[in-house]
């Protein structure tokens, strides 16, 4: 042996070598594995998984003392319960290993816990995509001629801080600036006193009923594209607007003629069950054969000049 060999590590390291104990291959079929050999120390060791057949690294203790898990069943696993959620796997959270990365159906890429995943795939809980969300919260203020600026701070999960065209900052109800009731704290301006219009507007589902909506706003437009529709597999078209000289006219205007439809037309409701998801409406919704009725009603505000 010349002396340089000393400087050689061996090219298979030892442990490898040494036997695998007759109680550690039994202690790993008990759990679900074959231990196939050992790693690269004494205490490593490789185990083939039963229900997936691939192997992965593990430590003689792991074996020992607890249960392994497979790491690749564990990620088929999260997967699948991404695919069932209607979920893109996309990657680990490397900096909180309950978390993962996910593509979304609106392509938005989000993250979640493991957990939660699974709950989603269970129906246990709705999926709520949050730049999604932001989207739709920043157009429902920009329709009400504010912005949108974050959380509130003061009052709870359903505020939010908006940011009126005046610039004057305050907190109101989401809600309420869904329907536009909202008042500006410095300027005044508001929807009460602030010019209004009613609306009759028609929605359609494919393949489903026609659905027509009495309702009031500052701004039926931007209230149709921006509030109502909840994606574009719902067609909605604005069927006839009448200009009303106050929003606090418009509402009770609104309410006296929705009292009137209910009591003639029971039937005509339909069950918010049908719409609830492609649609963010409060009032009731009629079946279109109420159409002509509601634009006669309309018709005939339009010739009021108390209106
Ligand atoms: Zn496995
Ligand atoms: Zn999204
Ligand atoms: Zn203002």
């Amino acid at each position: 042996m010349t002396q340089s060999d000393h400087n050689i590590s061996p090219a298979v390291p030892l442990a490898v070598t040494i036997p695998i104990p007759a109680h550690w291959q039994q202690m790993a079929r008990d759990k679900g594995f074959r231990l196939t050999r050992r790693g690269a120390d004494r205490y490593q060791i490789m185990l083939k998984c039963d229900r997936c057949g691939r192997e992965h690294r593990s430590k003689r203790n792991v074996l020992m003392d607890h249960v392994p898990l497979c790491p690749h069943c564990v990620k088929d696993r999260w997967r699948e319960d991404a695919a069932t959620a209607g979920l893109e796997w996309l990657r680990r959270d490397p900096d909180h290993h309950r978390h993962g990365f996910y593509r979304a159906g609106c392509g938005h890429t989000i993250r979640r816990q493991f957990g939660r995943v699974r709950q989603i795939a269970r129906g246990e809980h709705a999926l709520r995509c949050e730049t999604c969300q932001r989207q739709r919260e920043e157009a429902e203020a920009c329709a009400a001629g504010w912005k949108l600026i974050g959380p509130a701070v003061d009052r709870g999960p359903n505020y939010r801080l908006y940011r009126h065209s005046c610039s004057h900052e305050q907190e109101l109800a989401r809600a309420n600036m869904q329907s536009e009731r909202i008042s500006c704290g410095r300027c005044g301006v508001g929807w009460a006193t602030a010019p209004s219009f009613l609306y009759c507007m028609r929605f359609g589902l494919p393949n489903a009923q026609q659905m027509v909506k009495l309702g009031y706003s500052n701004n039926p437009r931007s209230r149709l594209h921006h509030q109502l529709m909840c994606g574009p597999e719902i067609g909605g078209a604005i069927l006839r607007t009448v200009a009303v000289s106050t929003g606090r006219k418009a509402q009770s205007l609104e309410k006296r003629m929705h009292g009137a439809l209910k009591r003639a037309h029971p039937n005509a409701i339909i069950p918010p069950a049908r719409y609830r998801a492609h649609l963010r409406v409060k009032s009731e919704i009629y079946d279109a054969r109420l159409e002509p009725t509601i634009l006669a009603m309309l018709s005939q505000l339009g010739t009021d000049p108390s209106v």
